[in-house]
């Protein structure tokens, strides 16, 4: 059996209580791999030694550039097993290889590259304009690490979410307590072991794996974490930031998500419905950012219902290995259930099955579900308004363009949307008018290492990736410098406190 090792202080260590739990792939229920069970005592001595490593260690204070080289020294290493990545990925999340190689390992890799490379164009001292009242003096805004960091992760995109989290703080001069989801820590300690071999000082990374409700509520909790940035459902963002209140850490969220996906009269429609459905179904619809709700003009509603069931028999659901799969699972058999139980509401609630709704035939034993639509979809009923995190798809009809953004609006979610339309300006028109992070016009999910991602209302707060990611890790000083001069003694201000005469 393969046991893995967790990362702290600069050794590959078992949990602090021996105990280890197993990772299953969730297409054949087979075990992957054991990782350390980790608690409370983990999670203190990782604490202390990125705590030690920020407040002694050489890390915030070193040159940016050589931080630069230590970091891209790791993203070489993992780069040089990216196959073995490609694989442990596929199998611990039950994720097709033919998207672990074609976009998550490499992408995640060049996303890790591009923000540490972005990070030296971050502005560390700022000038701030010329001060000579009351007093003559030089000011600037110094930027500079929060401090230790912890990173908790969700287990759709385990690795991108390893690079996410790590390479802006890390960048940023920050050390950092990693927390991989519970069903998918594998690839995760794989970077933890590349930092080993890059040579970085001990403690400035630490990979503690085990459950949310104590590896990672200890890390909300712990006075010895100056930031939390989580990422997961809206539900134990909540609890992570109550947690969090009583240190007053920095928070920064990335929740959950509904978002609208508008097609007008005008769209290029091949393109539209091939777009509604990458929107709806990439990585099985366990996407935050999934274009779950699709919003139809009543001009192409039917037209285009015909086109989706005629395509999405592209969609191909199967084993994970077989790179011609384009969908794989569900994480767990507890998330079909629940998936399983949002078809039933729907049929329940009044909405048309137009496909799917059922477990595929012919595929492994794992937790697979049928790419689902549903039509006649109306904002009272749950598959509108409630994440699902599975492949289905909500179809709602509108009349005007007006009734489209109310549609879209109507919602405690706004992480993104996208709108489909020839006309660019009416488009943007209307992106102005959605309340949610990310608007894509004609296309979907294409989230850059240079764009701010995050979410409006309750998809979170804060931003990753980007300059506003890289940002969300540092603190804010301002230093003032009096220019000591002939008028030294008339700092009138003294006498505020003080008769100087
Ligand atoms: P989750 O909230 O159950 O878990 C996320 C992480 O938090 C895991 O590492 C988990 O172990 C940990 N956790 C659980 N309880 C905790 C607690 N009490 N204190 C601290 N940490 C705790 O989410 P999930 O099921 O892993 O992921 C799915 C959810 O994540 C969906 O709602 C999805 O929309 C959201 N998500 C958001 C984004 C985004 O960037 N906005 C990206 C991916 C996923």
């Amino acid at each position: 059996m393969d046991v893995r090792r967790m990362l702290i202080g600069g050794e590959l260590v078992e949990a602090a209580s021996g105990r280890t739990f197993e990772v299953v792939d969730p297409c054949r229920v087979e075990t992957v791999g054991r990782v350390p069970q980790g608690g409370a005592e983990d999670v203190d001595r990782a604490v202390a030694a990125a705590r030690r490593a920020f407040d002694e260690g050489p890390w915030p204070a070193m040159a940016p550039e050589e931080r630069v080289r230590l970091l891209l020294d790791v993203a070489d290493r993992l780069e040089a097993r990216q196959d073995e990545l490609m694989a442990l990925e596929s199998r611990q999340a039950g994720i097709p290889i033919r998207k672990t190689t074609l976009m998550d390992i490499p992408v995640g890799l060049e996303m890790f590259r591009s923000m540490v490379r972005a990070s030296l164009r971050v502005a560390r001292y700022e000038p701030l304009p010329w001060i000579d009242f009351p007093a003559v003096s030089w000011n600037f805004v110094l930027r500079e690490p929060v401090g230790v960091c912890a990173g908790i992760c969700a287990w759709n995109f385990p690795w991108l979410f390893a690079m996410w989290k790590s390479a802006p703080a890390l960048a940023m001069g920050n050390t950092l307590v990693l927390k991989p989801a519970s069903y998918t820590p594998l690839t995760a300690l794989e970077f933890a072991r590349a930092c080993v071999e890059a040579g970085l000082p001990p403690g400035v990374v630490n990979v503690v794996t085990g459950g949310g409700g104590t590896v990672g509520a200890a890390l909300c909790e712990h006075p010895g974490v100056d930031k939390v940035s989580f990422t997961g459902s809206t539900e134990v963002g909540r609890e992570v930031q109550r947690r969090a209140a009583a240190t007053v850490k920095r928070v920064t969220l990335e929740l959950g998500g509904k978002s609208p996906n508008i097609v007008l009269p005008d769209a290029d429609l091949a393109l539209a419905v091939d777009g509604a459905l990458f929107a709806a179904f990439f990585n099985a619809g366990q996407a935050c950012e999934a274009g779950t709700r699709l919003l139809l003009h009543e001009a192409i509603h039917e037209e285009f219902l015909e086109r989706l069931r005629e395509r999405i028999g592209r969609v191909r659901v199967g084993d994970t290995a077989d790179f011609e799969t384009t969908m794989g699972p569900l994480i767990t058999e507890g998330q079909r259930r629940k998936v399983e139980e949002y078809i039933r509401s729907a049929r329940e609630e009044g909405a048309t099955l137009l496909c799917g709704g059922g477990r595929p035939k012919d595929v492994p034993p794992g937790w697979f579900v049928e790419p689902t639509v549903f039509a006649g979809v109306t904002p009272g009923m749950r598959i509108f308004r409630e994440e699902i995190f599975g492949p289905v798809l909500a179809v709602t009809r509108f009349g005007t363009l007006d009734e489209a953004v109310a549609l879209a609006n109507d919602t405690t979610y706004g992480l993104a949307a996208a709108v489909w339309s020839r006309d660019t300006l009416g488009a943007l028109d209307l992106a102005r008018r959605i309340r949610a992070g990310t608007v894509w016009i004609n296309d979907y999910h294409l989230i850059h290492a240079d764009a701010p991602f995050g979410g409006y209302k309750q998809s979170g707060r804060g931003r990753e990736l980007g300059r506003y990611g890289l940002e969300e890790y540092t603190e804010i000083k301002h230093v003032h410098v009096d220019q000591i001069g002939p008028d030294r003694d008339r700092k009138f201000w003294f006498d505020y406190v003080m008769n100087r005469e």
